[in-house]
């Protein structure tokens, strides 16, 4: 709820400046009981930071985070790391998440052992289950993360993140990094465990056709603010805010019928460090107007239900 994250710009020459990278800027948002929220936009929008504030990782500079009607920020830590076993992250680079010298049955027997699940005996057991369920097969237990392919690693980092049966999963570029491939088999392994378990995913990508793919509803985010939320098909197929149209238009079609006509933006997308007033879009939106430069839009309903802040829809 109204989440914002700057990070202080360090530098010689910038000592003494109060200049800030502004991340996130007051981003609102929800994700339901077993529903997937994907979130979208260029890198450096903002996509990761708010991921990581959500999951306790990152201390948002302003804003709250709740779960289940809980506010986080206001736990002891003690508490929290209770409440953090709920969620859970899986990364781009699973290789980075995974200890090298651990072997693959220690690794997912950890978390189960530190955080007083089971003893060791069970933990063995619930772990070579956990291997078998995401596909991995039980002579795999006893080798190390460089003995496996990416796709697999990314299995082990899934089987880790489910180990602590959690509510929510926050995935960041998850699949970014595998071949088409192993992307769609990572993708309906994610799918079958959303039914399983009854999870909810924050699904963080920029690659638009994995996100459409697995999405209940899409957050749509640029230079760090929230600019149209709300169902796939409607973000998908009647977007209103010029940011999510461009971004769409980008994006390669099979469907010959519905090619849609791409919108080329112009120019960069100004820095963090110093965005633009009023509309954070106006510098490359095609539609704008006076009034964009000077009052920044707030999000509005519109008819079919999503979320948009844009003064064309006011
Ligand atoms: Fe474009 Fe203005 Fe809408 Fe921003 S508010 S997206 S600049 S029309
Ligand atoms: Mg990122």
């Amino acid at each position: 709820k109204e989440v914002k994250k700057y990070f202080p710009i360090k530098g010689s020459f910038l000592k003494r400046s109060n200049k800030f990278v502004h991340a996130v800027e007051n981003v609102s948002l929800y994700v339901d009981e077993n529903e997937t929220l994907g979130i979208v936009g260029e890198s450096g929008c903002g996509k990761s930071t708010l991921g990581r504030m959500i999951m306790n990782i990152l201390e948002p500079t302003d804003g709250e985070i709740i779960f289940e009607g809980v506010l986080l920020n206001s736990l002891s830590q003690k508490q929290l790391r209770n409440i953090r076993k709920n969620f859970q992250m899986i990364f781009q680079d699973p290789y980075a998440s995974l200890n090298p010298k651990m072997r693959v049955i220690d690794i997912l027997k950890e978390p189960l052992i530190v955080n007083n699940i089971c003893n060791n005996e069970q933990a063995y057991k619930v772990s070579k289950e956990l291997l078998l369920k995401v596909g991995l097969r039980e002579t795999d237990m006893h080798k190390y993360p460089h003995q496996f392919s990416g796709g697999q690693r990314q299995r082990i980092g899934i089987a880790r993140a489910i180990a602590l049966s959690p509510k929510l999963i926050i995935a960041d570029e998850a699949v970014s990094a595998l071949d088409v491939s192993i992307q769609s088999q990572i993708i309906n392994l994610l799918l079958e465990l959303k039914e399983e378990y009854k999870l909810s995913y924050i699904f963080i990508s920029h690659d638009l056709s994995v996100v459409k793919h697995v999405s209940d509803r899409v957050a749509v985010l640029y230079l760090g603010n929230l600019v149209e939320i709300g169902d796939k098909s409607i973000i998908f197929n009647e977007p209103l805010h010029p940011y999510t149209k461009a971004l769409l238009s980008a994006t390669p079609t099979l469907d010959r019928k519905n090619k849609k006509e791409r919108i080329i933006l112009k120019g960069e997308v100004p820095s963090p460090s110093d965005p633009p007033s009023g509309c954070p879009f106006h510098t490359r939106c095609p539609l704008a107007m006076e009034v964009c430069k000077k009052d920044k839009p707030k999000l509005k309903e519109q008819s079919g239900g999503q979320l948009v802040a844009c003064h064309l829809y006011t």
